[in-house]
């Protein structure tokens, strides 16, 4: 049992409205506030908020690598292996700094081109064999 914050009558605890004067009881609880947690700043972030993210270097060459990949599979595959793998690593370094840097979207594109030449290595390998396997069996 509570009392009404205005009248004073006594009520169940769960009711919102005073069934006497019919005030709201909201006030009277405890404030149910979430508890937002101050964003973890990483100890060696800058402490001037005003200062520019440096420029996503790895996002960058990993999304550049991804898209060579991309490109000379078609012709070298074992160059398109390489180009993948460079853009994996730079971009997966990129991922990890991502926070630290502006354009986040870049480590994330580098990746994804990255991942898709890896992808199309495999296809054109797979292709490959199969075309020669067909040119054996005929
Ligand atoms: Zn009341």
């Amino acid at each position: 049992m509570k009392n009404c914050i205005k009248c004073g009558a006594e009520m169940q605890d769960d009711v919102q409205f005073c069934p006497a004067c019919g005030a709201p009881q909201q006030a009277q609880e405890a404030p149910q506030q979430p508890y937002y947690a101050q964003p973890q700043q990483p100890y060696y972030a800058p402490q001037q908020p005003a200062q520019v993210k440096p420029f996503p270097v790895f996002g960058l060459i990993g999304m550049i690598a991804g898209i060579v990949a991309v490109i000379t599979t078609w012709f070298l595959f074992y160059l398109g292996i390489a180009f993948s793998i460079v853009g994996i690593i730079f971009s997966a370094i990129g991922m990890a700094k991502r926070n630290e840097n502006r354009m986040p979207g870049m480590a994330i594109a580098g990746l994804v081109c990255s991942i898709v030449a890896i992808v199309l290595t495999i296809v054109s390998i797979i292709l490959a064999f199969a075309v020669v396997g067909a040119m054996m069996g005929a």
